[in-house]
């Protein structure tokens, strides 16, 4: 079977071929001189793609989005205190029920309706309500497309005692964070997103506060693998050039986002945030063309790394989707439970370009008038290629 397909779902995402060959560089032992110093890098270079210093701390385990969730909570938890889960979509929720799991009581502040964010100061009304150890927040939910504003969170976070934590997998690296300007204790995210690497890292950063909740709680809600004291030493041998042993890191991996990395820096966080927004502008605006509806409610929310959009009334998720397979795109389903088999999923993170989204949209158009939709063709592609034009893409 051919190869030439265009994976255009959120996550994993396409890569970029050199980061690719770079797995395959040979086999390097963990701690090789060569690796020492490629993981030093990885670690500075990640302080810099959050706008950090030397206060802060990045993580890189094995391990997927889900256990840097996991990891990312769990070490903090302080027996018996109230934390505060806001839910924008699956991604919330999940976080909800995985900290059901450990000895905290769970508050859950959820959106009332698909393709909304829960209003700020919502927040900050629980917040003054109750003493909260913990608050955490989905940057980007994956599942509704939507994007909260965590900036502004993070002033009204920075008011309480609690960590704030930011699910980031669907964001980092495709949409600007200042953890430490805007105050953010812990971001986590997962290599197969917007950092552009395939999937098997969870990538963590903790913030001065978050480090000094760590030797109070020590890990005490933490099993042995996910226990953040143990790999911080790690991670700061590491900085400091020198080979260190908890549990093997995932080698070739981390060279993949070395050179992942490499390119992002190459391309300026600035440009690149910037690509995203664009390239996000065009996929919409080509959707509009094609009258069709977002879930995300107001175009201020719209992420810019994944876009949800509602199918048309009696057109079969199914049959669309196979659709799109034959014409050698890929999209996703739908995720959220509500209204999961009403609306397709696009990701457009990592090395997409300009060329990518004129073909997701122009498949679009095809797979849906050949299902019988009423569209003339080249009504979503004029639209995107307009935005595009705007941008100089
Ligand atoms: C994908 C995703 C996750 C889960 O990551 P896995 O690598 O699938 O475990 C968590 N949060 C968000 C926002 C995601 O997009």
């Amino acid at each position: 079977m051919s190869e030439r397909r265009l994976l255009a779902i959120p996550g994993p995402t396409i890569f970029d071929p050199s980061v690719l060959r770079s797995l395959s560089l040979g086999h390097l032992s963990h701690t090789s001189k060569s690796f020492v110093s490629i993981f030093s890098d990885v670690l500075t270079k990640l302080k810099e793609l959050l706008y950090v210093d030397d206060g802060y701390k990045p993580i890189v385990l094995a391990g997927s989005g889900t256990l840097a969730m996991e990891a990312g909570t769990s070490n903090f938890i302080r027996k018996g205190e109230n934390v505060l889960v806001i839910s924008n979509g699956v991604f919330g929720d999940r976080m909800a029920e995985l900290l059901s799991r450990y000895p905290v009581n769970v508050d859950v502040v959820r959106i009332k309706e698909p393709g909304e964010v829960v209003d700020n100061k919502r927040i900050a009304e629980k917040l003054e309500e109750k003493e909260y150890g913990i608050v955490t927040v989905t940057h980007v939910d994956t599942s509704t497309s939507v994007r909260h504003d965590i900036k502004e969170l993070g002033k009204i976070v920075s008011q309480h005692e609690a960590l704030l934590i930011v699910d980031g997998v669907c964001s980092v690296a495709g949409e600007e964070i200042r953890m430490e300007d805007w105050g953010i204790d812990v971001v986590l995210t997962g290599s197969q997103k917007a950092l552009g690497v395939p999937p098997g890292l969870a990538v963590l950063w903790l913030s001065p506060k978050a480090i000094n909740r760590l030797s109070e709680t020590q890990s005490k809600y933490s099993p042995y693998y996910m226990d953040l004291t143990k790999w911080i030493e790690i991670m700061n041998s590491y900085e400091n050039l020198k080979a260190a042993y908890f549990a093997t890191p995932a080698v070739n991996l981390i060279i993949g986002l070395h050179k992942s990395l490499e390119l992002i820096f190459e391309e300026g966080l600035g440009n690149r945030f910037r690509r995203h927004e664009a390239l996000s502008k065009a996929f919409r605006s080509g959707i509009h063309g094609l009258g069709l509806r977002l879930i995300a409610k107001d175009d201020k929310i719209a992420a810019s790394t994944v876009t949800a959009v509602y199918l048309p009334e009696k057109i079969e998720l199914g049959k669309f989707r196979q659709e799109m397979l034959d014409r050698n795109v890929v999209v996703a389903g739908g995720l959220y439970p509500p209204i999961k088999s009403k609306y397709f999923r696009v990701g457009h993170m990592g090395p997409v370009n300009a060329n990518d989204i004129i073909s997701v949209v122009a498949a679009i158009e095809r797979a849906l008038i050949k299902l019988g939709y009423e569209a003339r063709l080249g009504n979503g592609v004029s639209r995107t290629q307009e935005v595009l034009k705007a941008f100089d893409l």
